[in-house]
């Protein structure tokens, strides 16, 4: 019998933690023979709500699931941790500078990444999904100086799946057609969702599509946009398409890209494309054996370029506001 993961998800009595804590027990994270430890990290104040569900979890009855921690210190709860998920994170607030915001969240992942280094397993995976998600990953990464640095990464993931839906149904392929579809830069309304490598069933996607008046005024608004018209017709966040796309990642990341394809990351640049070291930028990326690799040698066009640039200098501020504040 195989020794059980242990999985730490932060924020874990939130909107997204319910949406993904039954995924990750049912096998979906890792695979359906890899059974699993939870560690629940929350606040004071959200451990009751975290404790009902565990107790819901319990009486799933999963045959994977080997046991749940819940705690509010992340020393506990970091501790032998193979994949760490740091849900949580300080929403904006009306009137809340970027300043303020980032400060707020320097105060939750600056422990959390110590707490990584002094206490997680030598194999920890570490995915961001609490927003600003690729800032937020390079605070836990500096605060984490003897863990791997490519074992911090944020989330485009769902950034890249919304992208395959929009463009699966402009070309009235199926999902499962597209593939080699990129996201670039911040998990923001800067990211650039890119099709010229894009694949839509065996063509090129950009001549499949053939417009790029839609590209531009159509497609990249729609994926940057979509949390907020999620908010605004559901009356609630896209916690579940975030939680699956959380699962995407890691179960990615561990078991692997389909030949022929690869998946959209972020994570420590190395100075392709023009992305400057270190920033946690998302890129392309193919996976194998819970590694990953930066996909080489594409042509950048100057409509791709303009994009890539604008989302990449805002990193770049975001990392020069929270180096002010100390926290690099
Ligand atoms: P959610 O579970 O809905 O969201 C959590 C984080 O995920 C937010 O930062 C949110 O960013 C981000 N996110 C990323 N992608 C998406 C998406 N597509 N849709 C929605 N959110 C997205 O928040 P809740 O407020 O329901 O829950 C947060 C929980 O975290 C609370 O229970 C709180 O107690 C806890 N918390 C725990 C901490 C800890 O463990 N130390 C620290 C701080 C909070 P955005 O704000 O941009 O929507």
């Amino acid at each position: 019998t195989r020794t059980p993961v242990n999985v730490t998800v932060t924020g874990a009595a939130g909107q997204i933690g319910y949406a993904l804590l039954f995924r990750i027990a049912s096998g979906h994270l890792l695979g359906a023979d890899v059974p699993v430890k939870l560690r629940l990290l929350e606040i004071p104040q959200g451990l009751k709500a975290a404790e009902g569900t565990a107790m819901e979890l319990d009486d799933c009855a999963f045959p994977l699931l080997r046991g749940i921690d819940i705690s509010d210190d992340p020393n506990v709860a970091f501790d032998g941790a193979n994949v760490a998920l740091l849900v949580g994170a300080r929403p904006r607030t009306k009137g809340m500078e970027r300043g303020d915001l980032l400060e707020a969240n320097g105060g939750i992942f600056k422990p959390q990444g110590a707490a990584i280094n002094a206490h997680a397993a030598d194999d920890i995976k570490v995915l961001v999904v609490g927003n600003p998600a690729n800032t937020n990953a390079l605070i836990a990464q500096a605060a984490a100086p003897d863990v791997p640095r490519e074992r911090f990464t944020a989330m485009t993931r769902l950034d890249h799946n919304r992208a395959i839906s929009q463009l699966a149904q402009k070309t009235g392929v199926p999902v499962s057609e597209i593939r080699k579809l990129t996201i670039w830069g911040n998990h923001s309304a800067t990211q650039y969702p890119d099709i010229f490598h894009a694949e839509v069933a065996g063509k090129n996607a950009a001549e499949a599509v053939s417009d790029e008046q839609w590209l531009a005024d159509t497609f990249i608004p729609t994926v940057a946009k979509r949390g907020a018209a999620i908010i605004e017709a559901r009356g609630a966040s896209s916690a579940a398409s975030a939680a699956n796309a959380a699962i995407d990642h890691v179960h990615t990341w561990v078991n692997g890209t389909a030949d022929g394809n690869w998946t959209s990351m972020g994570i420590p640049s190395d100075g392709s494309y023009g992305v400057p070291e270190g920033l946690i930028s998302s890129f392309p990326v193919t996976t194998k054996d819970g590694t990953y690799e930066i996909v080489q040698g594409l042509e950048i066009n100057d409509f791709s370029r303009t994009r890539i640039d604008a989302s990449v200098k805002e990193l770049e501020e975001e990392r020069e506001a929270v180096r002010g504040l100390g926290l690099l």
